[in-house]
């Protein structure tokens, strides 16, 4: 068959073999270049390797630990929404050494148990983002999530209005989760 516009000869998609299923496709090749080139920092300008270079209050950080730190997020999911990251400008879990990994995992539980004391929240999602596929940020440096959840603490703000209600301020969490962090 061809183009009634063009009279270029097409290939209609009964030529085709394929399972149909129950899913519309929205086809979205204009994002292709998202996905190709991405945001992806450069070692030099990563903001997880900068960030310790800062004051603890310019970058938000909460706690220093020999291979890895602790941070709030500059766009949290809820109040008190923290990162650990390794120093070392690293992108996957299986990447870190035995001693990045011992740490992270201690600084995940110091966190845990500051956050409960601080905001009494209910329960905490934990968690990695391994690649840009799988939703990480900044795929070039590991980090590790802590969001503290409250009972009620969702709404539909993020699916009618694309935005999330964070009702407290970035510094003033900072200085509480800081102060409250054992030495
Ligand atoms: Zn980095």
């Amino acid at each position: 068959m061809n183009d009634p516009e063009t009279g270029i000869p097409v290939e209609e998609s009964t030529e085709f073999a394929a399972v149909p299923d129950a899913f519309q496709r929205l086809w979205t090749p204009h994002r292709l270049v998202y996905i190709q080139e991405g945001q992806q920092p450069e070692e030099n300008d990563c903001p997880f390797c900068m960030a310790p270079a800062k004051s603890d209050t310019d970058a938000l950080i909460v706690a220093r630990g020999t291979h890895a730190y602790v941070l709030l997020n500059l766009f949290p999911y809820n109040s008190g929404h923290l990162l650990v990251c390794p120093y070392r400008h690293v992108a996957t879990y299986d990447e870190a050494t035995p001693e990045e990994v011992a740490e992270i995992g201690s600084l995940t539980q110091t966190a845990m148990h500051v956050l409960r004391q601080v905001s009494s929240c209910d329960g905490f999602n934990i968690g990695m983002n391994q690649g840009r596929i799988a939703g990480a940020g900044i795929a070039e440096h590991l980090h590790q999530h802590i969001v503290p959840r409250w009972a009620l603490d969702s709404n539909f703000f993020p699916i009618i209005a694309g935005t999330k209600a964070v009702p407290r301020l970035l510094g003033e969490v900072r200085d509480e989760v800081a102060n409250a962090w054992p030495l």
